[in-house]
């Protein structure tokens, strides 16, 4: 097998047993880079500051990570290379510091290869709101990847990268796994670090790792997870080692099934792989039963208030003064705020940050963004009474499969593609999207899995024994060009 198919777990061992030269992999990698790159466009900035030529296994052989290569999305804050969040609000921007994440991944020995392109300041669920260019899914030249770690995503499956950071405040990392066929997971708020994080909304957003096989996924929460006093949020808490949870068990596992999910506009192929899945972990042992979850219906509506309202408040900051983008030739200082955010926010960003300012004004507060909080500790509430009594509620992670570019010029047709996966941060637990099958055009489905506050270690277990039933053994597009 081509080095650069290989899963980071693989290509780990391979080194630890020194059956590989991390120059080979390397090569290996930039080669598929070369060569797929400038179709799938996954990419914003890659790293040049590593040489990759000179690149020796024997520096790593104390560390975790052992020199491998990992993509970041371009919302997390990488010294002396731009963090633009896909904007041109930060177009240029390099930050004077590293976000945790990226403070770990390197003390564990990771190597950062670039970073990848989104919707502008995360906000999306197509790529095609990234201020320079859409990032096209491995699977069909004319598919979204999913957003808004389109990037990250699009990186893992066309093999560029075996592991990518995404970041999730409403689906960003679950629903681009889903559209390109890999694994994403969302963890619980409080467990990974936002240090450094570009911040949308703020009580959401969190970062997860990207990847081709649970495994993967594993070794990166054990990189990722862990208190940070420069992040008030994180929870002061042990994690375990999470790659002792992937075993095949799922015996007398707990699945709670959501009638109103799959009530809701589902595709039918979507629908019936999912049942499929589930079919597969009850033969395995798990016990299988409906229930009902209330607010499922209001739980788009109150994010996209919540999330506007947060955004607006964050993205406040972006007025020229201390970085990034500035206007010239304002005739003052209040022209010069105007022009500056004119010029660098995007449509979309220019759309919430009018949402989000008119949900908190004075006249509406109450009747928006008080309702949408009552809703909110409804659903979070809700999903604590069902983990009382199940240990996972699955669901599909999106109503479809990846659509095609351009497809989805109504705003609301776009935040419908949502639905699934908001309430899991509305309620700050955890979820992971796996692979569970294909519809009849050959695009990738996702099955998603939700848990109880910090118990990743239960949805990689899960996640890791579904993967061995269902078995895909996912071939990749080839993609191969001539370069
Ligand atoms: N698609 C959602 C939105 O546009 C979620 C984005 C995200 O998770 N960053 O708000």
């Amino acid at each position: 097998m081509k080095l650069y198919k290989r899963t980071l777990s693989d290509l780990k061992e391979m080194l630890e047993e020194e059956r590989v030269k991390l120059k080979d992999i390397y090569e290996s990698i930039s080669y598929r880079v070369k060569n797929v790159e400038p179709m799938v466009k996954a990419y914003v900035n890659q790293n040049e500051e590593v040489d990759l030529n000179k690149l020796d296994e024997n520096d790593y052989k104390d560390t975790y990570l052992k020199g491998l290569p990992i993509a970041i999305k371009d919302n997390m804050s990488t010294e002396n290379l731009e963090t633009t969040c896909s904007s041109k609000m930060l177009e240029n921007y390099v930050p004077p510091f590293n976000a945790t994440v990226v403070n770990k991944i390197k003390e564990a020995g990771g190597i950062i290869t670039g970073k990848t392109n989104m919707d502008e300041f995360a906000m999306g669920s197509s790529t095609e709101n990234s201020a320079f260019n859409p990032t096209v899914n491995p699977w069909g030249e004319n598919r979204v990847p999913g957003g808004s770690s389109g990037g990250s995503a699009a990186a893992v499956a066309a093999g560029m990268v075996p592991v990518a950071l995404g970041s999730d405040t409403g689906g960003s990392i679950r629903q681009p796994a889903s559209f390109c066929g890999v694994v994403g997971l969302k963890p619980t708020y409080g467990a990974v670090s936002r240090y450094g994080l570009v911040a949308f909304a703020s009580s959401l957003d969190q970062i997860g790792p990207l990847a081709r096989n649970v495994d993967d996924i594993a070794v990166m929460m054990n990189v990722i997870a862990g208190n940070d006093e420069k992040d008030s949020t994180c929870v002061d808490r042990s994690y375990p080692d999470f790659t002792e949870y992937l075993k095949n068990d799922v015996e007398g596992l707990k699945i709670g099934i959501p009638n109103q999910y799959f009530e809701m506009d589902i595709d039918e192929e979507v629908k019936d792989s999912v049942m499929n899945a589930v079919k597969e972990l009850e033969k395995a042992g798990a016990e299988v039963e409906k229930v009902d979850v209330t607010g499922a219906e209001y739980a788009l509506a109150a994010y996209y208030i919540i999330a506007t309202a947060e955004a607006s408040s964050n993205l406040a900051r972006y007025d020229g003064v201390r970085y990034g983008l500035r206007a010239e030739n304002a005739n003052n200082l209040s022209d010069m705020f105007t022009e500056t955010r004119q010029q660098g926010f995007g449509e979309e960003v220019k759309r919430r940050i009018m949402l989000g300012t008119y949900v908190l004004s004075a006249g509406y507060y109450d009747d928006y963004y008080l309702k949408a909080q009552k809703v909110r500790t409804l659903i979070k509430n809700d999903f604590d009474e069902l983990f009382e009594e199940y240990d996972l509620i699955v669901s599909p992670t999106t109503p479809t499969t990846a659509f095609e570019i351009g497809e989805k010029r109504d705003p609301l047709e776009m935040y419908a593609a949502d639905i699934f996966t908001v309430p899991v941060n509305i309620a700050g637990i955890p979820a992971i999207s796996v692979p569970c099958g294909f519809d009849k055009k050959g695009l990738p489905i996702g099955i998603q899995l939700m848990g109880p506050h910090f118990k990743e270690e239960k949805l990689i277990q899960a996640a890791y024994s579904l993967e061995k039933i269902l078995d895909l053994d996912i071939d990749y597009p080839d993609l191969e060009m001539e370069v």
